[in-house]
């Protein structure tokens, strides 16, 4: 039996060796490339300016992989929560999430936060698909898709994409990197640079290599504590990478890249809320110019969570003004992020396959 090659995340240099291999023109891979991604062809029948007999050709040697749509839910607010499944039966999600501005015709910012894993080995204490363990890395196929799908689904373009979903991409960087290379591409996806932001919860040497590339992807670090021992309570990745060496790759990212990261921090009642971490923010923002996004935590309770996850309570929205000003007062740029699709649990950390097989495969991952 021949093992089909799955076309759906080759880039252009990998479509080329492929077709070369199969006795064709290069100038196929371009045609070929812009029908898988700019086109979104889900099969090679729709690849109608190329001849019946290379068709037949690709069909006898060559697949192209689509994730299969499970369930979508969509929320009051219009976000839209997509259950994709993949080859092997595991499963992961996607949400896709209107523009706040729904009075402005022209804001036309549609999201779409994307998965890089199934499950995450990262366990972090407040997040419920740390809960569910970690199955394996997604392909930059499974990670193109997703847009494709969604893109498709909705009938409507994606203009921003932010890789926050299932997973962390720092542990997935090749098929992150790769994935973002399609997407960006004017002759893929289409979709700028700096509409994509890669969200990490800090792998020092990872931001040190995309601070040494080209890319012009933007970059958050979801930080939650700059006390080293706090954060290692909510995040055990701390204990790998301390408080101090992120802070030091953050500034040299800043250095080199000339754009600031944003920090993402969720605020727990009276644990990260307090005059002492508004004063390490203050302290932070003498050395890299920051921009805060200001997370509500949101509930995890679905998931029954332990330890001290039991424990963390949403600061109240009163007291996020509180803080939210006060680092304004000192110059910091503050956003305090919309709660988007609380209702089917499609905000931030809520994402969790709970009947996946995934959930049988918990490890320590760090
Ligand atoms: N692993 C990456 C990306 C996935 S998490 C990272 O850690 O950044 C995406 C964002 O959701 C992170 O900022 C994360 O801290 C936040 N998040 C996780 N659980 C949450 C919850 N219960 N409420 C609010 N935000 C949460």
């Amino acid at each position: 039996m021949i093992i089909k090659k799955n076309l759906k995340g080759l880039d252009l240099p990998e479509l080329q060796k492929f077709v070369e291999e199969l006795g064709e023109k290069k100038y196929r891979a371009v045609q070929l490339y812009g029908w898988l991604y700019a086109k979104s062809a889900q099969s090679f029948d729709e690849m109608t300016d190329i001849s019946k007999e290379f068709r037949a050709v690709l069909a006898s040697v060559a697949s192209i992989s689509n994730l299969q749509l499970v369930t979508k839910n969509i929320s009051k607010d219009g976000t839209t929560k997509f259950l994709f499944g993949l080859e092997d039966g595991l499963a992961i999600e996607s949400v896709l999430i209107p523009s706040a501005k729904k009075t402005s015709e022209e804001d036309k910012r549609l999201t779409l936060c994307v998965s890089t894993q199934v499950g995450c080995p990262l366990d972090c204490k407040f997040c419920a698909t740390g809960a569910m363990g970690f199955a394996r890395n997604l392909n930059s196929g499974e990670i193109i898709d997703q847009v494709i799908q969604a893109q498709q689904n909705s009938k409507k373009r994606i203009t921003n994409l932010v890789y926050m979903g299932m997973g962390e991409p720092f542990l997935n960087y090749e098929n992150v990197m790769k994935s973002i290379d399609v997407i960006n591409d004017g002759r893929g996806l289409n979709i700028g640079a700096r509409h994509i932001t890669i969200s990490t919860a800090g792998y020092v040497d990872k931001i040190r290599q995309l601070a040494d590339e080209k890319r012009p992807v933007k970059l958050a670090l979801s930080l939650h504590s700059l006390d080293n021992e706090k954060r290692t309570k909510l995040m055990p990745i701390t204990k790998k990478f301390p408080v101090d060496t992120l802070i030091d790759a953050l500034d040299y990212y800043y250095q080199k890249k000339r754009s600031r990261p944003t920090f993402e921090y969720i605020l727990f009642d009276g644990f990260n809320d307090t005059p002492a971490d508004i004063k390490a923010f203050k302290q932070l923002s003498k050395r890299i110019p920051c921009k805060v996004n200001l997370i509500p935590f949101h509930s995890i309770s679905f998931i029954n969570p332990s330890g001290i996850g039991v424990l963390l309570k949403p600061t109240p929205a009163q007291n996020i003004e509180v803080f939210a000003n006060a680092l304004r007062e000192a110059g910091i740029t503050v956003m305090v992020r919309s709660s988007y699709g609380q209702d089917i649990q499609a905000a931030c950390g809520q994402l969790a396959v709970i009947e996946s097989k995934v959930r049988s495969k918990k490890t320590e991952g760090i």
